[in-house]
């Protein structure tokens, strides 16, 4: 599998504060990354940083080139700590998804344009966008729930809203940041697993920090985190 994203020797200083400290990290096509480690080790700093959202102090953040439409492969590695602030959130908004702790949904948008609104930032009429959007109700188990707004949904809901939010792009890598850190045990492993799943089936890759070991166990590896460095390294046999 060709390598989708990588950070190499990446450090990040807050004022005396180490967040990270030469981290190097690869992601390849479909992988799913759990990042774990006690809390202000780093992990949050590490998210951001290969999402394009925090600049390493040093060492490169690297991305796959664009898929071409004609099946040819995409162009090999590109670093991209170092664009403009414009290429970079459009690269974000275009190549990645996101997912976070409390789905950050725009409350009085109805569902289906929550998911179909980071389409339409790029371009898309609002009409196909909202069609696109749509068919993700069904394989996330949202049927019905279209028209809903945000406060009308239950946690678990509106995580699910904001999965297909973050997959609509068609993106290359889903970020998710503590994903299942306001959801019950058993309403958490429901969204892990459509989070995985879903993701997989896009062919995006997943990386996603969580501070709970059953919902990492759904990746196929886990990076622990400690001081700023990568202090381990699991890898689940994935079927
Ligand atoms: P984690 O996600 O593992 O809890 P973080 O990546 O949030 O850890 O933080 C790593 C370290 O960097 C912590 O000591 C934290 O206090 C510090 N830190 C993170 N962000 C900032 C910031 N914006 N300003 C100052 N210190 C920060």
């Amino acid at each position: 599998m060709s390598t989708v994203l990588a950070g190499h020797g990446l450090m990040k200083k807050y004022g005396t504060t180490t967040a990270l400290d030469g981290v190097d990290v690869e992601v390849r096509e479909r992988d799913s990354l759990a990042i774990m480690g006690p809390s202000g080790s780093g992990k949050s700093t590490l998210l951001h940083t290969l999402a394009g959202i925090i600049r390493p102090d040093g060492g490169q953040v690297l991305l796959r080139g664009e898929r071409r439409g004609n099946g040819a492969p995409a162009e090999g590695l590109r670093r991209i700590d170092d664009l403009g602030e414009s290429r970079l959130s459009a690269l974000r908004r275009k190549r990645f998804g996101f997912v976070f702790q409390f789905g950050q949904l725009l409350p009085e948008l109805p569902a289906e344009e929550n998911v179909a609104l980071p389409l339409m930032l790029e371009g898309m009429p609002r009409r196909e966008a909202v069609t696109r959007a749509r068919r993700w109700f069904v394989p996330l188990g949202l049927e019905g729930l279209e028209h809903r707004r945000p406060g009308q949904l239950s946690g678990g809901q509106a995580q699910r809203v904001a999965i297909a939010r973050a997959l609509a792009v068609e993106p290359d890598v889903v970020f998710a940041d503590e994903p299942t850190g306001a959801l019950d045990q058993r309403t958490s492993t429901e969204v892990v697993q459509l989070l995985t799943s879903a993701t997989r089936e896009t062919g995006a890759a997943l990386v996603m920090v969580t501070h709970d070991a059953d919902v990492a166990a759904h990746c196929g590896r886990v990076l622990q985190v400690r001081d700023g460095r990568i202090s381990g390294h699991t890898q689940y046999t994935v079927a």
